[in-house]
Protein backbone atom coordinates (compact mmCIF):
# COMPACT_ATOMS: atom_id res chain seq x y z
CA UNK A 1 0.00 0.00 0.00
CA UNK A 2 2.16 2.78 -1.50
CA UNK A 3 -0.12 5.81 0.96
CA UNK A 4 -2.65 5.47 3.66
CA UNK A 5 -4.55 9.21 3.79
CA UNK A 6 -4.87 10.83 7.37
CA UNK A 7 -8.27 11.02 8.56
CA UNK A 8 -10.26 14.13 7.99
CA UNK A 9 -11.94 15.13 11.63
CA UNK A 10 -14.81 13.14 12.47
CA UNK A 11 -13.90 11.29 9.59
CA UNK A 12 -14.66 6.99 9.83
CA UNK A 13 -12.22 4.79 9.97
CA UNK A 14 -14.42 3.12 7.00
CA UNK A 15 -13.94 6.67 4.79
CA UNK A 16 -10.56 6.69 5.28
CA UNK A 17 -9.98 2.97 4.10
CA UNK A 18 -12.03 3.91 1.36
CA UNK A 19 -10.34 7.23 0.43
CA UNK A 20 -6.91 4.74 0.63
CA UNK A 21 -8.45 2.55 -1.67
CA UNK A 22 -9.78 5.44 -4.32
CA UNK A 23 -6.08 6.51 -4.10
CA UNK A 24 -4.67 3.20 -4.83
CA UNK A 25 -7.30 2.17 -7.20
CA UNK A 26 -9.02 -0.59 -5.08
CA UNK A 27 -12.71 -0.83 -4.49
CA UNK A 28 -13.32 -4.47 -3.31
CA UNK A 29 -13.55 -5.02 0.29
CA UNK A 30 -11.47 -8.42 -0.08
CA UNK A 31 -8.59 -6.83 -1.89
CA UNK A 32 -8.52 -3.89 0.05
CA UNK A 33 -9.15 -5.52 3.56
CA UNK A 34 -5.77 -7.84 2.34
CA UNK A 35 -3.73 -4.69 1.72
CA UNK A 36 -4.67 -2.86 4.19
CA UNK A 37 -6.08 -4.47 7.31
CA UNK A 38 -3.52 -7.22 6.17
CA UNK A 39 -6.44 -9.61 6.59
CA UNK A 40 -8.71 -11.44 4.04
CA UNK A 41 -12.72 -11.90 5.14
CA UNK A 42 -13.12 -8.52 6.96
CA UNK A 43 -16.41 -6.55 5.92
CA UNK A 44 -16.33 -3.25 5.51
CA UNK A 45 -17.98 -2.09 9.02
CA UNK A 46 -19.74 1.78 9.46
CA UNK A 47 -19.85 2.04 12.57
CA UNK A 48 -17.51 -0.14 14.80
CA UNK A 49 -14.42 -1.58 12.64
CA UNK A 50 -12.11 -4.14 14.06
CA UNK A 51 -8.40 -4.23 13.30
CA UNK A 52 -7.90 -0.70 14.15
CA UNK A 53 -4.59 -1.15 15.87
CA UNK A 54 -3.41 -2.14 12.28
CA UNK A 55 -4.40 1.64 10.80
CA UNK A 56 -2.53 3.16 13.85
CA UNK A 57 0.70 1.27 12.70
CA UNK A 58 -0.07 2.56 9.20
CA UNK A 59 -0.67 6.26 10.33
CA UNK A 60 2.82 5.57 13.11
CA UNK A 61 5.41 8.35 10.89
CA UNK A 62 2.56 10.82 11.83
CA UNK A 63 2.82 9.67 15.17
CA UNK A 64 -0.37 11.46 16.54
CA UNK A 65 -2.86 8.47 16.38
CA UNK A 66 -2.93 5.66 18.72
CA UNK A 67 -5.71 2.95 18.65
CA UNK A 68 -7.63 4.45 21.51
CA UNK A 69 -7.73 8.21 19.66
CA UNK A 70 -8.65 6.66 16.50
CA UNK A 71 -11.51 4.45 18.18
CA UNK A 72 -12.86 7.19 20.26
CA UNK A 73 -12.34 10.27 17.17
CA UNK A 74 -13.32 8.32 14.35
CA UNK A 75 -15.89 5.43 15.01
CA UNK A 76 -19.25 5.74 16.64
CA UNK A 77 -17.48 4.06 20.29
CA UNK A 78 -17.68 7.12 22.02
CA UNK A 79 -22.05 7.05 21.76
CA UNK A 80 -22.02 3.89 23.25
CA UNK A 81 -19.07 4.28 26.13
CA UNK A 82 -21.01 6.53 29.08
CA UNK A 83 -23.65 3.84 28.79
CA UNK A 84 -21.93 0.23 29.17
CA UNK A 85 -20.56 -0.82 32.69
CA UNK A 86 -16.64 0.37 32.51
CA UNK A 87 -15.12 -3.09 32.23
CA UNK A 88 -17.23 -3.85 28.96
CA UNK A 89 -16.17 -0.03 27.94
CA UNK A 90 -13.00 -1.24 28.75
CA UNK A 91 -12.97 -5.11 26.79
CA UNK A 92 -14.56 -3.33 23.73
CA UNK A 93 -11.76 -1.38 22.93
CA UNK A 94 -10.05 -4.47 23.13
CA UNK A 95 -11.38 -6.09 21.00
CA UNK A 96 -11.68 -2.80 18.52
CA UNK A 97 -7.86 -3.10 18.72
CA UNK A 98 -7.64 -6.02 17.28
CA UNK A 99 -6.06 -6.73 21.02
CA UNK A 100 -8.89 -9.65 21.83
CA UNK A 101 -11.16 -10.98 19.65
CA UNK A 102 -15.37 -10.96 20.03
CA UNK A 103 -18.29 -9.21 18.59
CA UNK A 104 -18.07 -5.81 19.58
CA UNK A 105 -21.66 -4.98 18.40
CA UNK A 106 -23.41 -8.13 20.49
CA UNK A 107 -21.75 -6.79 24.20
CA UNK A 108 -22.33 -3.21 23.24
CA UNK A 109 -26.00 -4.22 23.31
CA UNK A 110 -26.48 -3.10 20.17
CA UNK A 111 -28.17 -6.40 18.37
CA UNK A 112 -30.45 -6.57 21.25
CA UNK A 113 -31.09 -2.98 20.98
CA UNK A 114 -34.46 -0.97 20.40
CA UNK A 115 -32.13 1.47 18.54
CA UNK A 116 -31.17 0.34 15.20
CA UNK A 117 -27.96 0.95 14.06
CA UNK A 118 -28.51 1.84 10.11
CA UNK A 119 -26.11 0.02 7.24
CA UNK A 120 -27.42 2.36 4.48
CA UNK A 121 -24.84 4.88 3.56
CA UNK A 122 -25.94 8.91 4.36
CA UNK A 123 -25.00 12.66 3.53
CA UNK A 124 -25.37 15.98 4.11
CA UNK A 125 -25.42 17.34 0.65
CA UNK A 126 -24.29 20.81 2.10
CA UNK A 127 -21.71 19.65 4.38
CA UNK A 128 -20.19 17.58 1.39
CA UNK A 129 -19.66 20.80 -0.80
CA UNK A 130 -18.30 22.31 1.97
CA UNK A 131 -15.63 19.36 2.61
CA UNK A 132 -14.83 20.03 -1.11
CA UNK A 133 -14.36 23.39 -0.68
CA UNK A 134 -12.11 23.01 2.21
CA UNK A 135 -10.10 19.87 0.99
CA UNK A 136 -11.05 19.05 -2.55
CA UNK A 137 -12.54 16.04 -1.35
CA UNK A 138 -15.59 14.70 0.16
CA UNK A 139 -15.79 11.90 3.12
CA UNK A 140 -17.96 10.15 5.44
CA UNK A 141 -18.44 11.68 8.49
CA UNK A 142 -18.99 9.96 11.48
CA UNK A 143 -21.98 12.16 13.07
CA UNK A 144 -24.26 11.57 9.64
CA UNK A 145 -24.94 7.78 11.04
CA UNK A 146 -26.35 8.49 14.41
CA UNK A 147 -28.30 5.34 14.98
CA UNK A 148 -32.37 6.20 14.13
CA UNK A 149 -31.45 9.81 14.06
CA UNK A 150 -30.48 11.00 10.21
CA UNK A 151 -29.65 14.57 10.30
CA UNK A 152 -27.26 16.79 10.32
CA UNK A 153 -26.82 19.05 13.22
CA UNK A 154 -26.78 22.04 11.04
CA UNK A 155 -28.60 21.57 8.00
CA UNK A 156 -31.43 19.18 9.37
CA UNK A 157 -32.36 16.04 7.46
CA UNK A 158 -29.55 13.88 5.49
CA UNK A 159 -29.69 11.85 2.23
CA UNK A 160 -29.93 8.01 2.55
CA UNK A 161 -28.25 6.26 -0.29
CA UNK A 162 -31.03 3.26 -1.34
CA UNK A 163 -28.04 0.39 -1.42
CA UNK A 164 -28.04 -3.08 -1.32
CA UNK A 165 -27.03 -3.91 2.24
CA UNK A 166 -25.11 -6.74 1.54
CA UNK A 167 -23.45 -5.58 -1.65
CA UNK A 168 -22.19 -2.72 0.60
CA UNK A 169 -21.00 -4.93 3.05
CA UNK A 170 -18.62 -6.24 0.28
CA UNK A 171 -17.06 -2.92 -0.74
CA UNK A 172 -15.87 0.21 0.99
CA UNK A 173 -17.46 2.82 -0.95
CA UNK A 174 -16.32 6.85 -1.06
CA UNK A 175 -18.42 9.50 -0.59
CA UNK A 176 -18.14 10.86 -4.58
CA UNK A 177 -21.04 13.99 -5.11
CA UNK A 178 -22.17 13.32 -8.48
CA UNK A 179 -22.86 9.48 -8.04
CA UNK A 180 -25.33 10.82 -5.14
CA UNK A 181 -28.45 12.11 -6.26
CA UNK A 182 -30.44 8.80 -6.44
CA UNK A 183 -30.83 9.32 -2.33
CA UNK A 184 -33.98 9.50 -0.65
CA UNK A 185 -34.16 12.37 2.08
CA UNK A 186 -35.21 12.19 5.05
CA UNK A 187 -37.92 14.72 6.35
CA UNK A 188 -37.19 17.85 8.42
CA UNK A 189 -37.43 16.98 12.01
CA UNK A 190 -36.52 20.00 14.41
CA UNK A 191 -36.19 17.73 17.66
CA UNK A 192 -33.95 15.11 16.04
CA UNK A 193 -31.74 17.93 14.63
CA UNK A 194 -31.10 18.94 17.96
CA UNK A 195 -30.87 15.61 19.12
CA UNK A 196 -28.41 15.16 16.27
CA UNK A 197 -26.90 18.17 17.97
CA UNK A 198 -26.33 16.60 21.18
CA UNK A 199 -25.09 13.24 20.27
CA UNK A 200 -22.00 15.32 18.57
CA UNK A 201 -21.04 16.43 21.90
CA UNK A 202 -21.44 13.12 22.89
CA UNK A 203 -18.85 11.86 19.71
CA UNK A 204 -16.48 14.24 21.25
CA UNK A 205 -16.52 13.77 25.10
CA UNK A 206 -13.06 12.71 26.20
CA UNK A 207 -12.51 9.17 26.91
CA UNK A 208 -12.91 8.46 30.63
CA UNK A 209 -14.61 5.73 32.57
CA UNK A 210 -17.93 4.80 32.14
CA UNK A 211 -20.24 5.57 34.97
CA UNK A 212 -21.58 2.69 36.91
CA UNK A 213 -25.55 1.12 36.36
CA UNK A 214 -25.96 2.73 40.15
CA UNK A 215 -25.24 6.53 39.69
CA UNK A 216 -27.57 6.49 36.56
CA UNK A 217 -30.57 5.38 38.50
CA UNK A 218 -29.25 7.74 41.07
CA UNK A 219 -29.00 10.47 38.19
CA UNK A 220 -32.65 9.83 36.83
CA UNK A 221 -33.89 9.68 40.55
CA UNK A 222 -32.77 13.06 41.09
CA UNK A 223 -34.33 13.94 37.70
CA UNK A 224 -37.48 12.99 39.09
CA UNK A 225 -37.13 14.71 41.92
CA UNK A 226 -36.03 18.06 41.10
CA UNK A 227 -39.11 18.45 38.49
CA UNK A 228 -41.74 17.74 41.04
CA UNK A 229 -41.95 14.11 39.50
CA UNK A 230 -41.94 12.00 42.59
CA UNK A 231 -44.66 11.40 45.14
CA UNK A 232 -42.43 10.39 48.24
CA UNK A 233 -39.97 7.99 46.75
CA UNK A 234 -42.21 6.99 43.77
CA UNK A 235 -41.98 8.17 40.77
CA UNK A 236 -44.80 9.70 38.39
CA UNK A 237 -44.38 7.83 35.83
CA UNK A 238 -47.49 8.91 33.75
CA UNK A 239 -45.88 12.56 34.30
CA UNK A 240 -42.25 12.09 33.16
CA UNK A 241 -44.12 10.68 29.85
CA UNK A 242 -46.18 13.29 29.23
CA UNK A 243 -43.15 15.27 29.80
CA UNK A 244 -41.28 13.99 27.65
CA UNK A 245 -44.05 13.33 25.15
CA UNK A 246 -44.20 17.16 24.90
CA UNK A 247 -40.78 17.92 23.92
CA UNK A 248 -40.09 14.94 21.63
CA UNK A 249 -43.91 14.64 19.95
CA UNK A 250 -45.78 11.53 19.49
CA UNK A 251 -45.10 11.49 16.27
CA UNK A 252 -41.21 11.39 16.47
CA UNK A 253 -41.79 8.85 19.08
CA UNK A 254 -43.47 6.82 17.07
CA UNK A 255 -41.01 6.89 14.43
CA UNK A 256 -38.08 6.20 16.40
CA UNK A 257 -40.05 3.06 17.81
CA UNK A 258 -39.74 4.44 21.44
CA UNK A 259 -43.40 5.63 21.92
CA UNK A 260 -44.95 3.10 24.53
CA UNK A 261 -47.20 -0.10 24.02
CA UNK A 262 -49.30 -1.84 25.56
CA UNK A 263 -47.57 -2.82 28.95
CA UNK A 264 -46.27 0.45 30.23
CA UNK A 265 -44.41 -1.44 33.07
CA UNK A 266 -41.89 -2.76 30.98
CA UNK A 267 -41.82 0.76 28.83
CA UNK A 268 -38.35 1.98 28.24
CA UNK A 269 -38.68 5.50 29.92
CA UNK A 270 -40.16 3.66 32.74
CA UNK A 271 -37.59 0.95 33.84
CA UNK A 272 -35.09 4.07 33.08
CA UNK A 273 -36.73 5.85 35.86
CA UNK A 274 -36.44 2.74 38.36
CA UNK A 275 -33.56 0.99 39.67
CA UNK A 276 -31.68 0.46 36.04
CA UNK A 277 -30.90 -2.90 35.46
CA UNK A 278 -29.35 -2.61 31.92
CA UNK A 279 -27.84 0.07 29.96
CA UNK A 280 -30.31 2.19 27.46
CA UNK A 281 -28.98 3.57 24.22
CA UNK A 282 -27.63 6.98 23.73
CA UNK A 283 -30.85 7.73 22.06
CA UNK A 284 -33.09 6.99 24.92
CA UNK A 285 -30.72 8.70 27.24
CA UNK A 286 -30.87 12.38 24.72
CA UNK A 287 -34.29 12.64 24.69
CA UNK A 288 -34.81 12.59 28.22
CA UNK A 289 -31.76 15.21 28.74
CA UNK A 290 -33.69 17.33 25.80
CA UNK A 291 -36.77 16.79 27.78
CA UNK A 292 -35.50 17.80 31.62
CA UNK A 293 -31.96 19.36 31.05
CA UNK A 294 -32.24 21.14 28.21
CA UNK A 295 -29.97 24.13 29.14
CA UNK A 296 -26.95 21.98 30.17
CA UNK A 297 -24.45 21.08 28.07
CA UNK A 298 -24.14 17.01 26.96
CA UNK A 299 -20.57 17.34 28.52
CA UNK A 300 -21.12 19.01 31.79
CA UNK A 301 -24.29 16.12 32.13
CA UNK A 302 -22.03 13.61 31.98
CA UNK A 303 -19.43 14.95 34.50
CA UNK A 304 -22.14 15.45 36.97
CA UNK A 305 -23.14 11.77 36.61
CA UNK A 306 -19.15 10.71 37.19
CA UNK A 307 -19.07 12.31 40.17
CA UNK A 308 -22.70 10.98 41.70
CA UNK A 309 -22.12 9.01 44.86
CA UNK A 310 -24.74 6.65 44.32
CA UNK A 311 -27.22 5.55 47.06
CA UNK A 312 -25.78 2.52 49.14
CA UNK A 313 -22.20 2.74 47.86
CA UNK A 314 -21.14 5.64 50.56
CA UNK A 315 -22.35 6.63 54.03
CA UNK A 316 -21.27 10.21 54.43
CA UNK A 317 -18.96 12.62 53.10
CA UNK A 318 -16.04 11.57 55.37
CA UNK A 319 -15.90 8.27 53.99
CA UNK A 320 -14.22 9.72 50.80
CA UNK A 321 -11.38 12.37 52.57
CA UNK A 322 -8.11 10.88 52.88
CA UNK A 323 -6.03 12.56 55.21
CA UNK A 324 -7.11 14.61 57.98
CA UNK A 325 -6.07 17.71 57.48
CA UNK A 326 -7.97 17.86 54.19
CA UNK A 327 -10.85 16.65 56.52
CA UNK A 328 -10.81 19.58 58.24
CA UNK A 329 -10.63 22.28 55.65
CA UNK A 330 -13.70 20.09 53.44
CA UNK A 331 -15.96 19.80 56.46
CA UNK A 332 -15.71 24.14 57.14
CA UNK A 333 -16.11 24.16 52.93
CA UNK A 334 -19.14 21.74 53.54
CA UNK A 335 -20.38 23.40 56.06
CA UNK A 336 -20.37 26.78 54.79
CA UNK A 337 -21.77 26.16 51.69
CA UNK A 338 -24.35 23.84 53.36
CA UNK A 339 -25.23 27.16 54.86
CA UNK A 340 -25.47 28.99 51.82
CA UNK A 341 -27.52 26.53 49.68
CA UNK A 342 -30.67 26.46 53.33
CA UNK A 343 -30.06 30.36 53.04
CA UNK A 344 -30.80 30.41 49.12
CA UNK A 345 -33.67 27.89 48.79
CA UNK A 346 -34.99 29.42 52.02
CA UNK A 347 -35.61 32.45 50.16
CA UNK A 348 -36.18 31.35 46.56
CA UNK A 349 -37.09 27.20 46.72
CA UNK A 350 -34.77 24.71 45.80
CA UNK A 351 -35.89 24.49 41.90
CA UNK A 352 -35.43 28.45 41.63
CA UNK A 353 -32.23 28.37 43.75
CA UNK A 354 -30.68 26.39 41.14
CA UNK A 355 -31.40 28.55 38.92
CA UNK A 356 -30.41 31.43 40.47
CA UNK A 357 -26.97 33.16 39.41
CA UNK A 358 -25.19 31.65 42.19
CA UNK A 359 -26.87 28.88 43.41
CA UNK A 360 -26.48 26.90 40.03
CA UNK A 361 -22.39 26.61 40.83
CA UNK A 362 -23.78 25.98 44.55
CA UNK A 363 -25.71 23.95 43.83
CA UNK A 364 -22.84 21.84 41.07
CA UNK A 365 -20.51 21.51 44.43
CA UNK A 366 -22.73 20.35 46.87
CA UNK A 367 -24.30 17.62 44.01
CA UNK A 368 -20.84 16.46 44.31
CA UNK A 369 -19.25 16.60 47.51
CA UNK A 370 -22.48 16.25 49.43
CA UNK A 371 -24.72 14.47 47.92
CA UNK A 372 -26.50 12.98 50.49
CA UNK A 373 -27.26 16.01 52.24
CA UNK A 374 -28.15 17.98 49.36
CA UNK A 375 -30.93 15.17 48.40
CA UNK A 376 -32.17 14.64 51.70
CA UNK A 377 -32.36 18.71 51.96
CA UNK A 378 -33.90 19.23 49.19
CA UNK A 379 -36.28 16.50 49.59
CA UNK A 380 -37.39 17.66 53.28
CA UNK A 381 -37.62 21.34 52.19
CA UNK A 382 -40.15 20.79 49.88
CA UNK A 383 -42.66 18.45 51.83
CA UNK A 384 -42.35 21.85 53.99
CA UNK A 385 -43.29 24.35 51.50
CA UNK A 386 -45.60 22.16 49.47
CA UNK A 387 -49.19 23.36 51.13
CA UNK A 388 -47.88 26.75 52.56
CA UNK A 389 -47.73 29.87 50.89
CA UNK A 390 -44.45 29.66 48.87
CA UNK A 391 -42.19 32.67 49.23
CA UNK A 392 -41.54 32.41 45.16
CA UNK A 393 -42.72 36.16 43.84
CA UNK A 394 -45.21 34.87 41.54
CA UNK A 395 -46.82 38.59 40.79
CA UNK A 396 -42.77 38.94 39.50
CA UNK A 397 -42.81 35.40 37.55
CA UNK A 398 -45.77 36.03 35.62
CA UNK A 399 -44.76 39.48 34.47
CA UNK A 400 -41.46 38.22 33.55
CA UNK A 401 -43.30 34.93 31.77
CA UNK A 402 -45.58 37.23 30.07
CA UNK A 403 -43.35 39.35 28.69
CA UNK A 404 -40.84 36.51 27.25
CA UNK A 405 -44.39 35.34 25.78
CA UNK A 406 -44.94 38.50 24.26
CA UNK A 407 -41.09 38.18 22.81
CA UNK A 408 -42.01 35.23 21.44
CA UNK A 409 -45.12 36.10 19.91
CA UNK A 410 -43.56 39.00 17.76
CA UNK A 411 -41.06 37.02 16.64
CA UNK A 412 -43.54 35.05 15.09
CA UNK A 413 -44.93 37.25 12.79
CA UNK A 414 -41.89 36.41 10.24
CA UNK A 415 -41.97 33.19 10.74
CA UNK A 416 -45.09 31.50 11.84
CA UNK A 417 -43.89 27.67 11.62
CA UNK A 418 -45.12 24.38 11.04
CA UNK A 419 -46.01 23.36 14.87
CA UNK A 420 -49.44 24.30 16.91
CA UNK A 421 -48.79 27.11 18.40
CA UNK A 422 -50.35 25.32 21.78
CA UNK A 423 -50.16 26.55 25.58
CA UNK A 424 -47.30 23.70 26.61
CA UNK A 425 -45.76 25.38 22.88
CA UNK A 426 -45.33 28.36 24.07
CA UNK A 427 -44.11 27.43 28.03
CA UNK A 428 -41.89 24.79 26.22
CA UNK A 429 -40.30 28.37 24.12
CA UNK A 430 -39.39 29.88 27.93
CA UNK A 431 -37.76 26.70 29.92
CA UNK A 432 -37.39 28.57 32.96
CA UNK A 433 -39.79 27.45 35.59
CA UNK A 434 -41.76 26.15 33.16
CA UNK A 435 -43.73 23.11 35.22
CA UNK A 436 -43.96 25.39 38.40
CA UNK A 437 -45.92 27.32 36.18
CA UNK A 438 -48.07 24.64 34.82
CA UNK A 439 -48.68 23.22 38.58
CA UNK A 440 -49.38 26.80 39.54
CA UNK A 441 -51.22 27.86 37.08
CA UNK A 442 -53.82 30.08 39.03
CA UNK A 443 -51.05 32.42 40.82
CA UNK A 444 -49.61 33.84 37.18
CA UNK A 445 -53.33 34.99 35.99
CA UNK A 446 -51.29 37.32 33.44
CA UNK A 447 -49.68 34.28 31.56
CA UNK A 448 -53.15 32.58 31.93
CA UNK A 449 -54.60 35.56 29.54
CA UNK A 450 -51.98 35.23 27.25
CA UNK A 451 -52.31 31.55 26.87
CA UNK A 452 -56.12 31.87 26.59
CA UNK A 453 -56.03 34.57 24.18
CA UNK A 454 -52.96 33.37 22.29
CA UNK A 455 -52.58 29.73 22.07
CA UNK A 456 -53.93 27.78 19.07
CA UNK A 457 -56.43 25.08 19.46
CA UNK A 458 -56.37 21.96 16.72
CA UNK A 459 -58.86 23.80 14.75
CA UNK A 460 -57.18 27.33 14.36
CA UNK A 461 -53.95 25.64 13.74
CA UNK A 462 -55.28 23.48 10.89
CA UNK A 463 -56.92 27.15 9.74
CA UNK A 464 -53.93 29.00 9.54
CA UNK A 465 -52.25 26.18 7.66
CA UNK A 466 -54.99 26.14 4.57
CA UNK A 467 -54.94 30.03 4.71
CA UNK A 468 -51.71 30.00 4.12
CA UNK A 469 -51.66 27.64 1.07
CA UNK A 470 -54.81 29.05 -0.18
CA UNK A 471 -53.49 32.61 -0.20
CA UNK A 472 -50.27 31.44 -1.97
CA UNK A 473 -52.16 29.75 -4.62
CA UNK A 474 -54.44 32.88 -5.05
CA UNK A 475 -51.53 35.28 -4.77
CA UNK A 476 -49.62 33.02 -7.69
CA UNK A 477 -53.03 32.62 -9.77
CA UNK A 478 -52.77 28.48 -9.58
CA UNK A 479 -56.02 26.63 -9.99
CA UNK A 480 -57.95 26.33 -6.60
CA UNK A 481 -57.99 22.12 -6.40
CA UNK A 482 -59.32 21.13 -3.62
CA UNK A 483 -57.66 17.73 -2.78
CA UNK A 484 -53.90 19.71 -3.66
CA UNK A 485 -54.86 22.67 -1.08
CA UNK A 486 -55.48 19.78 1.54
CA UNK A 487 -52.68 17.84 0.94
CA UNK A 488 -50.19 21.02 0.99
CA UNK A 489 -51.71 21.92 4.06
CA UNK A 490 -51.40 18.32 5.42
CA UNK A 491 -55.14 18.12 6.12
CA UNK A 492 -56.94 14.40 5.37
CA UNK A 493 -60.61 13.85 5.81
CA UNK A 494 -59.62 11.45 9.19
CA UNK A 495 -57.79 14.40 10.83
CA UNK A 496 -59.85 17.40 9.71
CA UNK A 497 -62.46 18.96 12.81
CA UNK A 498 -65.91 20.36 11.93
CA UNK A 499 -64.56 23.75 12.65
CA UNK A 500 -61.81 23.75 9.75
CA UNK A 501 -64.39 22.07 7.50
CA UNK A 502 -66.92 24.67 8.27
CA UNK A 503 -64.15 27.11 7.34
CA UNK A 504 -63.32 25.36 4.01
CA UNK A 505 -66.83 25.41 2.99
CA UNK A 506 -66.60 29.40 3.45
CA UNK A 507 -63.60 29.53 0.90
CA UNK A 508 -65.73 27.40 -1.60
CA UNK A 509 -63.40 24.19 -0.98
CA UNK A 510 -66.75 21.77 -0.70
CA UNK A 511 -65.63 18.90 1.70
ZN1 LIG B 1 -24.90 19.44 7.05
Amino acid sequence: MPIFPTPHKDELLYSVVARAGVYAGIRNAKVLAREILDKEGTTATLDLPSRVNHISRLLASTKRYTSESLIYNHTLFPLYAPFVQDDTRALAIQRMSGNAVGPVHLMLGIAASRVKTSQSLRYCEKCARLQILDFGESYWRRDWFLPSVPYCRIHGSLTILDDNKAHRKQEFVPLILPRMSLGLSTQDSEILTAIADMACDLLHYSPKPSPSISQWSQFYQDIASNNGLTNGKSIKHADVFEAVNETVGSNTLRKLKLFPGENRESYWLTTMFRKQRKSFSYLEHLLVWKTFLANERTQDILDRVSQIRALGEAVGVSTTIRTHDEAIVRSSVVKENREKWSALVDSLGVSDGRSSRTGGALYAWLYRNDNQWLLQFNLSHKRVTRGRTSRVDWRARDINTVRKLIGIKRTLKDNPGKARRSSNWYLTQIQDHRISIEKNAEKVPLTQLFLTKYAESVSQHQIRRLCKVFVNKLWDELPIVKWQILREAGLSDRTITAETKIFATKLKLEM
